[in-house]
């Protein structure tokens, strides 16, 4: 069975770990199930997340791990999702050693990019004239007004607008602070124009790579997530089912008020109530 699974709200909240969720993962990870981790987090390498959850009990490698800056980094070489003309770039530059990607992003998203075998660049001048074929945006910490002005200008001249996600805000410990979609809509203005593709959940990019590399395609997947508007909604674009899980951002009375095409397919309280769900839809 292939399990996609959300992180924060379902494996851990914060720093602490949602009970029985290791023990869990670990069984249905030696009964041969395939796991992949999923998150809208732009800013962390892959490396990063294998240390956390390892650090948490769970099983994990870092192939089953995609972020929205991993699975931004595959879209771009997968022509399916990025469109001919990229396929074009890449056959003209050979090996990916052509014209570059600018990041408008974290250190973690850029070398995600590098990961696949596409070269980078900041949003600078000296970024503008390496002459990048698209730019990648997701959470940028040091946003400034120059590199907003540089990034729309190389988009306006005709490069591919690739987002990581949309979320306007994230959560911290101290409270909501702006996230990923706040940086897109800030080049958008500029731009003249909105992004060419959205990664992230709700968008299906996410759940399409993660299902790739399970090995399977996404409509066979099991996704399990604790958001309506995300995690739900993003499985039901790809045509996976779904578990809701209770122990993050949606509760109970949201659920109640929540049209039936927009549902998960079943609900579970605890880690306990996921994995008889999931042997239920192991049929
Ligand atoms: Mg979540």
């Amino acid at each position: 069975m292939l399990l996609i699974f959300d992180l924060d709200g379902v494996v851990y909240r914060g720093r602490e770990p949602v009970p029985g969720m290791a023990e869990l993962l670990s069984h249905l990870d030696a009964r041969g199930d395939v796991i992949v981790y999923c998150t809208n987090n732009s800013r962390a390498h892959r490396s990063e997340y294998l240390e956390r959850l390892r650090g948490l009990g769970l099983p994990a490698t870092e192939d089953r791990i995609v972020t929205s800056a991993r699975a931004t980094a595959l879209a771009l070489v997968d022509p399916a999702l990025v469109g001919p003309e990229v396929a074009w770039d890449r056959d003209r530059a050979g090996d990916g050693d052509g014209r570059p990607v600018m990041v408008v992003g974290a250190e973690g998203l850029a070398q995600e990019i590098r990961d696949v075998g596409l070269a980078t660049v900041a949003p600078t001048e000296e970024g503008r004239a390496a002459d990048p074929w698209a730019v990648v945006v997701g959470l940028d910490l040091e946003l400034s007004h120059g590199r907003v002005s540089v990034a729309a200008d190389v988009i306006r001249g005709g490069a591919r607008f690739i987002a990581t996600n949309r979320d306007p805000v994230f959560p911290t410990p101290t409270g909501f602070v702006a996230g990923a979609g706040s940086v897109v809509a800030a080049i958008e203005a500029p731009a003249g124009r909105g992004p060419d593709l959205i990664v992230g959940k709700p968008e299906p990019g996410l759940f399409i790579e993660a299902a790739r590399v399970g090995g399977g395609e996404p409509g066979e997947a099991i996704v399990v997530g604790d958001g309506l508007t995300t995690d739900i909604a993003a499985a039901i674009r790809v045509g996976a089912r779904s578990v809701l899980m209770l122990t993050g951002v949606t509760s109970q009375a949201q659920l109640e008020t929540t049209p039936p095409n927009a549902r998960p397919t079943l609900v579970a309280r605890d880690a306990a109530e996921l994995a008889a769900h999931l042997e239920a839809l192991r049929g």
